[in-house]
């Protein structure tokens, strides 16, 4: 008991049957990297690169200082994983240079993967420097796209890194419900796919983020939630791919073992929420992750989902 106990509270994550689920770190920036180290993070599983924007909203950092940041992340995590997504700009993180000013409605706009395909300079001196950033270094990197619609989003990203000479899996974000729903198609052109349940819940309950009014539809056990992440992770295993959540709901260690059942292949968090995650899904085998994810999505509100899967979880 006290060896179960002690591979809880460290090492990598996997159910109480070894099933394993890596978990990695959400970050901003070369800053976040030592709590990630400290909470045992097995590499990074998004790594939000819009602060390096933040600084001039009037034009994008040069290749050489994004390439600083870069490896500074990379080296951090030497033969982990680090998934770098490229900019998401607007919405609600809006730069002059970028997002159109005149959006009625910006969470609909010109956002993520938009913008960069507006502009295409912008996004090929970041995977530039990204490249240059993991020249030499033994990590496995990832890069992905916010806002990934569909096949022919997928595409033009995947088209871009290649064209950048990147010599990394390509992914994308699921958080628009099409990308969901039409998961296989996107992974003819991508490696992997991230779920980002944020985005993902605002565009399936169509309830702003922002909006605290709304908030009982920003749920993420949300039925409706669990069957586009259940959609999305049996689409990636029909392709033989991966099918990570980077959003806030892989931070709740109950969720996180839902997630798992549905068929989730590593969770991503803020770092500490990673000791939780790692001890919860440790008490629970697969199968019973499985029956917890299966009573969750056999209820019809978020409420009678999270106690179904409690109760399930919990031996009742
Ligand atoms: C998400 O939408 O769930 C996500 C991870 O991206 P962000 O929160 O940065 O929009
Ligand atoms: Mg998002």
């Amino acid at each position: 008991a006290r060896k179960a106990a002690l591979s809880a509270s460290s090492g990598p994550g996997a159910t109480s049957d070894g099933h394993k689920v890596p978990l990695l770190a959400n970050i901003g920036g070369p800053s976040d990297v030592p709590a990630a180290v400290e909470a045992g993070a097995e590499g990074v599983g998004l790594f939000r690169t819009e602060f390096l924007f933040l600084d001039d909203s009037k034009q994008a950092p040069s290749e050489e200082k994004q390439i600083a940041a870069y490896r500074a992340v990379l080296e951090a995590f030497p033969e982990g994983r680090v998934v770098v997504r490229v900019l998401d700009a607007g919405a609600d993180k809006p730069l002059d240079f970028l997002t159109p000013a005149d959006e009625p409605n910006p969470a609909l706009g010109v956002r993520g993967l938009r913008s960069l395909l507006d502009h295409p300079d912008v996004l090929r001196t970041q995977l530039t420097a990204l490249a240059k950033a993991a020249a030499g270094l033994p990590v496995y990197l990832e890069v992905m796209a916010p806002m990934v619609a569909d096949r022919t989003d997928a595409k033009a990203f995947a088209d871009a890194c290649r064209e950048a000479g990147l010599s990394a899996k390509f992914g994308a974000m699921v958080e628009i419900p099409s990308a969901a729903l039409r998961a296989r198609s996107i992974l003819q052109e991508v490696e992997f796919l991230s779920l980002g349940t944020n985005d993902l819940a605002q565009y399936t309950f169509a309830a702003d983020r922002q909006v605290g009014a709304v908030s009982r539809l920003q749920d993420p056990w949300q039925p409706a939630l669990l069957d586009l992440v259940a959609l999305s992770a049996e689409s990636a295993k029909a392709e033989g791919k991966s099918c990570g959540v980077c959003g806030e709901a892989a931070a709740d260690p109950l969720l996180a073992c839902v997630l798992t059942g549905l068929g989730v292949t590593s969770l991503s968090m803020g770092a500490a929420s990673i000791p939780y995650v790692r001890s919860t899904l440790a008490k629970h085998t697969l199968a019973q992750c499985e029956r917890a994810a299966a009573a969750a999505r056999a209820t019809d509100t978020a409420e009678e989902a999270r106690a179904a899967a409690q109760a399930v979880l919990s031996g009742e």
